[in-house]
């Protein structure tokens, strides 16, 4: 069918996703209950075919021997390769197979091997894509991680094809990340290292991106470190703190369960209880955990993350890699305020978490296959959308999204910034006509996307545009920041407007064109004033009295020029761009005094 189409999947440890590049957007696809994390676990709890996913994440406190998760650890290797506290901790029987290979004994009757198994996850991720898009997907990017030989890469590779799934190329996980990272900054040069910590793994890998090459200089990473040590320790705290003695395997379970709840909570909150309702027949128990508490539980943990990460960046100092621009964060357990807080110390850099830390490995991989099919959808054509659909952006003007005339279906995105400091949110106004000014077009709804506030530039907000076959128009906003998404659906605004009404539009775009022209014009040069005059302002409140008596005549001249075509009625663009273009050439010296000041560390 689409023959085109290739998807991308994150096959974690403990959670894995599928995403897909629609429209130059990199999506990670939600299954039916609009959950993106799919639990890496398969379970043969009922009768049956085996669970996977979500349901047999459930089930893992009734029947924890059934359910197996973390089979990651076990893809690609031997029986003979592991040692006995790895078969201890796998929490379901292993056995050796005929050849050496590892085999998961549910009973005698259900032995599954680690391909297969992966297999099983990997199949669901397809049909979630598949359900998500609506065409058979049947070609894949699949991620690893970096330190992943070949045989397990192979390995990985036959699991895919036992799922329907054709590899066209495996990648791993740091260059996924750093991909996802740097999508807007391609052209960048720049050396970052990505520390994952998921809930069974921990690698720390160091990259060079240039002209839109990523290239893995080192790696160094624990396979048997993560969140799920975390859980351990806390799940121990408990027992010892409740005095519970020994544990039956369902109730070690059911221990885990609560330390996981309760140490995500506690990256959000102060103090946690952990509550055990008839834990050992009627008797209940109660727990309080606060986050110093938690942290010092957590210290010994995380503290090995320090030494490898070490190794890693010694490794790409002998390699010539003097510095290391970023510290990317990724992988759920970098939600912990202690990771941060850990890394900052350590590293003396501070952590970037513009990344998604569950999302950001499989939208990389979206990416990535998003470049190897070229994502050209095959347009049906059915219609087209009679006026143009847009945004209202800074300064009150249209940005077109879908001009006029597009034939639908149709999706197309751009991506906004915050256009001052401390903005604490976004607006988005979307609008449909063909003027140049947002006020003149039609308001087709609004929605509100807020962001954590920071420096102007820094928030980043993916819009997109999608009509359907239906003619409805949905607006996809995303923080990409936080991955928050807001949805806003618009009925038959964008194709069923009636034709006189479209004339008209049409009509009046072309009569007002050259006001229109002249009023965009005008916003953009009022923009530039309201820019130029505080920083004068300032600049010469900083250095004023360096500045020569005729060089301050010349400004304060200027800045009048400047201050009266504001203020004319008629907006005449053309007075206030050349008043603007004589306050930049009055200003020249007192750009250069300030320059200097600057270099000299002039303070008053
Ligand atoms: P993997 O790459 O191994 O599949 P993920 O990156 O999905 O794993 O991370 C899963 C781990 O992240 C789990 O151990 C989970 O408990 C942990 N995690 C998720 N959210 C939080 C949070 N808010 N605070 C602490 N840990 C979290
Ligand atoms: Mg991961």
């Amino acid at each position: 069918m689409n023959e085109e189409l290739i998807i991308g999947i994150d096959l974690g440890t403990t959670n894995s996703l599928v995403g897909v590049v629609d429209s130059g957007f990199p999506l990670v696809l939600a299954d039916r209950e609009g959950g993106r994390l799919t639990p890496s676990c398969v379970s043969w709890a009922t009768s049956g075919e085996p669970l996977v996913g979500k349901e047999a994440f459930r089930s893992r406190m009734i029947s924890p021997e059934r359910t197996v998760s973390s089979i990651k650890r076990f893809i690609g290797r031997t029986f003979s390769d592991l040692t006995a506290q790895e078969r201890e901790d796998a929490g379901f029987p292993l056995v050796a197979g005929r050849y050496d290979e590892i085999l998961v004994a549910i009973d005698p009757e259900t032995l599954a091997t680690p391909e297969e198994i992966s297999a099983l996850i990997l199949a669901r991720l397809k049909k979630i894509a598949e359900e998500a898009l609506e065409m058979p997907v049947s070609r894949a990017v699949i991620t690893v991680p970096a330190y992943f030989n070949n045989t397990q890469r192979e390995a990985t590779k036959r699991a895919a094809g036992l799922a329907g799934l054709t590899v066209e190329r495996i990648i791993n996980e740091p260059t996924a990340a750093a991909l996802a990272y740097g999508l807007d900054k391609l052209e960048e040069s720049a050396t970052v290292a990505v520390y994952d910590l998921g809930g069974g793994t921990f690698d720390l890998s160091i990259l060079q991106m240039r002209d839109g090459f990523f290239e893995v200089i080192s790696t160094a990473g624990d396979t048997r470190l993560g969140g799920d040590d975390l859980d351990r320790v806390i799940a121990r705290h408990f027992a010892a703190t409740l005095a519970l003695g020994e544990l039956s395997p369902g109730e070690e379970a059911t221990l885990l369960a609560r330390a996981r709840e309760v140490k995500e909570a506690l990256s959000i909150e102060d103090s946690v209880t952990a509550r055990f309702p008839f834990f050992r027949g009627s008797a209940s128990f109660e727990l309080e955990l606060s986050r110093p508490a938690l942290e010092k539980l957590l210290t010994p943990v995380i503290e090995r993350t320090r030494p490898i990460a070490r190794r890693a960046f010694a490794e790409a100092a002998s390699k010539g890699v003097a510095e290391v621009e970023r510290l990317i964060l990724v992988g759920g357990s970098t939600r912990i305020p202690l990771v941060r807080e850990k890394l900052q110390e350590w590293f003396g850099l501070v952590p970037d978490i513009s990344q998604h830390p569950d999302e950001s490995i499989a939208l990389g991989a979206a990416i990535q296959a998003g470049m190897l099919c070229g994502r050209v959808r095959q347009i049906i054509l059915v219609d087209v959308t009679p006026l143009s659909l847009g945004i209202e952006t800074f300064g009150g003007l249209m940005n077109v999204i879908i001009p006029r005339n597009s034939t639908i279906p149709v999706k197309a995105g751009e991506l906004f910034t915050n256009a001052v400091d401390h903005q604490e949110s976004m607006a988005i106004r979307v609008l449909q006509g063909e003027r140049e000014l947002a006020k003149d077009n039609w308001l087709l709804g609004e929605v509100t996307v807020p962001f954590t506030p920071g420096p102007k530039g820094s928030a980043r907000v993916g819009v997109q545009f999608a009509i359907g076959l239906d003619g409805i128009l949905e607006v996809l906003a995303r923080d990409t920041v936080t991955g928050e998404d807001h949805v806003l659906e618009i009925r038959n605004a964008a194709i069923d407007v009636d034709d006189e009404a479209v004339e008209r539009m049409v009509s009046e775009s072309i009569d007002c064109a050259f006001d229109d022209m002249n009023e965009r014009i005008w916003t953009e040069a009022k923009l530039k004033s309201e820019e130029l005059l505080p920083a004068v302002g300032e600049a010469l409140a900083l250095v004023g009295h360096l500045v020569p008596a005729d060089d301050l005549a010349g400004i304060e001249a200027a800045t009048a020029r400047v201050r009266s075509a504001l203020e004319s009625e008629s907006h005449d663009s053309t007075a206030l761009k050349s008043a603007n273009a004589a306050l930049d050439e009055a200003t020249q010296t007192l750009a250069a005094i300030l320059v200097e000041a600057a270099f000299s560390g002039l303070d008053s």
